[in-house]
């Protein structure tokens, strides 16, 4: 098979990109493919944010996978389904099942399906022809350009501390999780963040006895950056920075990890006043498996007992892609920061036929770009290099 575009990737930001690539950059849907191991595009969204309960999303309505900015305010009045709750103060954050529907409404909309190759790719060479990735299936395709759209999503932070062959402890968003409690069970949960605050509230819900363990008090913030990085406010600094390393921590300070939205912040001190939430602010020291119940010990020297220990401790900060990526910048000598993250141009262009979105394309986006925001960012970038590109052929061939 031979390809103008591959995209790796069929999250968030590989679908989005897909979308914007057809509607707006005149790829043709023959010459295009997204790979990705999921049986349907956008499954590690839908299966991390089904865990967590959550009822709306963090960011605005404004953000979705279609092309139009108010696509999604549309699709909910069209679908004259503009109840109460379907967006919420502040910012008009729109209900998941809604952002859903919205998503799959476009997948159908673009036959995405049709073009979705299920593997992996485990390895990429360049040539003079463009990029040949191998699949897990033994395939191999040939593409023009490639879009690394891998995410993050594959690499769930597992803790040191945190036993790895104990059926009773799990990463929430570990690929196919199936340790959710079905019993009523008393559960240690892990994690200071938005994720481990909506699943602590999901499981009092169900009627565990929770026990949430954060290394922080909680932390508020509406959003998990501050909205003038989405604009020239704070982007304006970040691109004029030169020096990558200052880039990358202006990523660190900018980005309110570990932090979660008032409305759960309050739920939570609701719950934990009442004292339906045991909530305690340590560090998980040692967990002692061989007794019927975990024996969850913290640095203060306080015990928990718990049928099922619970790990929301996110995604690994390391450059996603494993062996993959790592293979790539070695045959390739694709440069790198000190990081370890790409070093790319405005177009996100890492090699003449490489691309990224995402966390590989911080560097260049700033802190939002692991965000639906950033997919939106990112595919405006491409379609503009695809644009110029094609007016520069039409000036060539008018000469
Ligand atoms: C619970 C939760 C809620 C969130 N809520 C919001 C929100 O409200 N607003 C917001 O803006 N952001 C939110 N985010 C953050 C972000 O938008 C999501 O994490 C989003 O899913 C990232 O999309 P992605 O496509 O980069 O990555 P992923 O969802 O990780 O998708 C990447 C895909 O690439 C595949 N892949 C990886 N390696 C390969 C390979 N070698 N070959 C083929 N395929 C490969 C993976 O299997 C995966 O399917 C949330 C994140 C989580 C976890």
């Amino acid at each position: 098979m031979s390809l103008d575009w591959l995209i790796i990737g069929g999250g968030i930001h590989g679908v989005h990109l897909a979308t914007r690539l057809l509607g707006e950059g005149d790829v043709s849907p023959d010459a295009l493919r997204i790979v990705d191991p999921g049986e349907k595009l956008l499954e590690r969204w839908l299966e991390c944010t089904k865990i967590t309960g959550m009822r709306h999303l963090r960011s605005p309505s404004v953000h979705h996978l279609d092309i139009e900015p108010w696509s999604l305010k549309q699709y909910a009045g069209k679908k004259k389904r503009k109840r109460s709750g379907l967006f919420v103060r502040p910012y008009s954050r729109p209900a998941l099942p809604l952002f859903n529907a919205h998503c799959k409404s476009v997948v159908e909309h673009f036959s995405l399906e049709n073009l979705h190759i299920r593997a992996r790719a485990e390895d990429c060479s360049i040539d003079c022809d463009g990029v040949k990735i191998q699949l897990s299936t033994g395939h191999m395709v040939s593409a023009q350009n490639i879009v690394l759209a891998l995410g993050s999503s594959d690499e769930p932070h597992w803790p040191d501390w945190a036993p790895v062959d104990d059926l009773r402890v799990h990463h929430v968003f570990a690929p196919g999780f199936g340790g959710w409690p079905s019993n009523k069970e008393a559960v240690a949960l892990v994690g200071g963040g938005i994720s481990a605050g909506q699943i602590a509230l999901r499981l009092m819900k169900e009627q565990h006895e929770v026990h949430l363990i954060s290394r922080h008090a909680l932390r508020q913030h509406q959003f998990d950056s501050d909205p003038g990085w989405l604009g020239p406010k704070f982007m304006r600094g970040f691109v004029r920075e030169q020096d990558l390393e200052r880039r990358r921590a202006m990523i660190t300070e900018a980005r309110h990890k570990g932090s979660v939205p008032p409305d759960v912040r309050r739920a939570l001190i609701r719950a934990i006043e009442k004292g339906q939430l045991h909530w305690y602010e340590d560090e998980v020291a040692t967990v002692a498996t061989e007794t019927e119940t975990l024996g969850i010990r913290l640095s203060s020297g306080v015990q928990i007992d718990a049928q099922r220990l619970l790990l929301a401790t996110g995604f690994s900060s390391r450059r996603p892609g494993g062996l993959l990526i790592d293979r790539l910048i070695a045959s390739a000598s694709l440069p790198c920061a000190t990081c370890g993250y790409p070093i790319v141009d405005e177009s996100l262009r890492w090699h003449p036929n490489i691309y990224v979105s995402g966390p590989l394309a911080e560097l260049e986006l700033g802190p939002t770009s692991r965000n639906i925001a950033g997919a939106r960012r990112a595919a405006d970038r491409l379609v503009a290099t695809i644009r110029s590109n094609s007016s520069v052929l039409l000036h060539q061939r008018a000469q």
